[in-house]
């Protein structure tokens, strides 16, 4: 695959492979998973992984955040279900159709919209709001499911399963456990509740990728499973049960080298000043691909096995890197900027934030490559 050698991103489907397998063995029998690949696989290139995930490891069920999502699956030959779990304007209420997608549905009203505005059937999966306080019909357990029985009559609808989100499921608090059970018993009241009035859905579902790692519900018809997928840690500070393998190795090139005397200022606003003489690398990646200026003086880059610490303000395409100690490193050689070692959880420490939103904010211009394609 041809790519530019400057700032790129490689993908490891074995590590895919690897998380995924390992999840499914903690999933109940008749819990089946549902890979959440919204936001082009969390960044990771969804072009590349959503195929795989179908192909090679047989997944049927996708989840994406919007329409647009939806339809690049379709586009790439994903015959599975699809859900969108986030927002669609009602007016595509027959595209949605069309494509043979299944839509969250908020609340009733919105639902009648979507009947209104197609001549087919919208298939929908209903949101229940039991203590994420963002989407979903939030009401006690009978009126909630007054209201699902509403939305299942309308016509051009299909009522086809109910889902809620936990908030917690991945805190390390005693509440956060108490409030994730909390959640679940709530879901499984309204779902015991429809059964008994003679709605019985197909799909009932709450785990996220923590939800299901520890264990939350044994009821759940499918399994949410997002972060972990991708090698990452719903939160860091609470141990999986098995260590999964980040699945986006960052790389840059070292563009030059220099040696620079004590007291030489380095970067934008000389907030770092050589307290000896060093060896200085110049390295071709910056905030506009989405490595993050706040590792400016903190972060570390590995170049021939050797970590080297940032030096001065990462800029917007190029930053600079303290190889002193690292050997002969000379240009052309390649820095590893997220890896392993250097996980996206471990950035996101370093700059407040979560390892979702480190890979999330990789930009468009670093080209995502499949590990194998490598040359
Ligand atoms: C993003 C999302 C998920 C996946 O969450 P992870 O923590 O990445 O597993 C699951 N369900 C819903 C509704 C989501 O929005």
């Amino acid at each position: 695959m041809n790519h530019l050698k400057r700032c790129w991103a490689e993908i490891d489907l074995s590590a895919v492979e690897y998380n995924l397998t390992e999840y499914k063995k903690l999933l109940p029998e008749g819990t089946e998973l549902m890979c959440v690949v919204k936001a082009a696989c969390y960044g990771h290139d969804d072009r590349i992984i959503a195929p795989f995930l179908q192909n090679e490891l047989g997944v049927k069920y996708f989840a994406v955040s919007n329409f647009d999502e939806a339809r690049r699956l379709r586009d790439m030959g994903i015959k599975g279900e699809i859900l969108i779990l986030g927002y669609t304007p009602p007016e595509l209420a027959q595209q949605i159709a069309d494509l043979d997608i299944l839509q969250a549905c908020t609340e009733y009203a919105y639902a009648e919209k979507l009947s209104q505005n197609t001549a087919d059937t919208v298939r929908l999966h209903i949101a229940v709001d039991t203590g994420m306080t963002r989407i979903g019909i939030r009401a006690d357990v009978s009126q909630t499911c007054d209201e699902i029985e509403k939305i299942a009559a309308l016509p051009h609808i299909s009522a086809e399963g109910i889902f809620t989100h936990y908030s917690s499921a991945d805190g390390t608090d005693k509440s956060d456990d108490d409030y994730t059970r909390m959640q679940t018993e709530k879901f499984f009241a309204v779902r015991d509740m429809l059964d008994k009035r003679g709605l019985v859905l197909k799909h009932a579902h709450c785990l996220n990728s923590a939800g299901g790692a520890y264990k939350y519900s044994q009821r759940s018809t499918l399994a949410r499973l997002g972060i972990i997928l991708y090698g990452l840690y719903p939160d860091p500070a609470k141990p999986l049960p098995f260590v999964p393998k980040p699945v986006m190795t960052l790389k840059a090139v070292v563009s030059q080298v220099k040696t620079i005397e004590q007291g030489t200022a380095v970067s934008y606003g000389r907030t770092f000043v050589s307290p000896r003489p060093m060896r200085l690398a110049t390295i071709t990646a910056g905030y506009a691909d989405g490595y993050p200026r706040a590792l400016s003086n903190v972060g570390e880059v590995i170049i021939n096995g050797s970590r080297c610490k940032i030096a001065g303000r990462v800029c917007m395409d190029q930053f600079m890197a303290d190889v002193t100690d690292a050997g002969d490193v000379r240009p052309g050689d390649i820095a590893e900027l997220m890896n392993k070692d250097i996980t996206a959880d471990h950035i996101a420490a370093l700059t407040g934030t979560i390892g979702y939103e480190v890979t999330c904010l990789v930009t468009s211009r670093v080209s995502r490559i499949t590990s194998s394609t490598v040359d």
